[in-house]
């Protein structure tokens, strides 16, 4: 049970600088991220991981996952002009799963995903993550992006 959505915590898309500020997370967290992490979690049927530091086991996946939802500004991970820092991106992660399934799931599918939650916008190729973004985009399709 989260305290933002059925699944997911607020500190999940925040890193600990802002969680462990007297701010709300919430004032970091777009509903966009939020929808987006919860459609794919009851799409799949299958856990997503985004930050894990707050977590039993935050080792989980392997690392400890920090800045996979937004980023400050000072964060010197991923580009400076990610869309992470404009509180847009989130990076999920699923266990056992292909993540190049998921984004052909997201192509075939992608005017349910846009309508369900205003996704615009994947990283292309990534193995061990799915990026997702709603940067504004001027076209009426999926917009797929490098990674780096
Ligand atoms: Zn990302």
């Amino acid at each position: 049970m989260g305290n933002i959505s059925k699944n997911f915590s607020s500190w999940e898309f925040v890193p600990p600088e802002i969680d462990e500020s007297n701010r709300p997370n919430e004032w970091y967290i777009s509903e966009f991220q939020v929808k987006i992490a919860q459609f794919i979690r009851d799409r799949f049927g299958k856990p997503v991981y985004i930050n894990t530091y707050k977590l039993s086991d935050p080792k989980k996946l392997g690392l400890v996952f920090t800045q996979s939802g937004t980023r400050l500004c000072s964060s010197n991970i991923g580009s400076l002009l990610s869309q992470h820092g404009f509180k847009s991106g989130v990076d999920l992660k699923i266990i056992g799963i292909n993540y190049e399934e998921i984004r052909q799931d997201i192509r075939d599918n992608f005017k349910l995903y846009h309508d369900a939650t205003g996704l615009t916008t994947i990283e292309k190729d990534t193995e061990t993550w799915l990026h997702c973004d709603n940067r504004n985009t001027t076209e009426n399709k999926l917009f797929e992006v490098a990674y780096k």
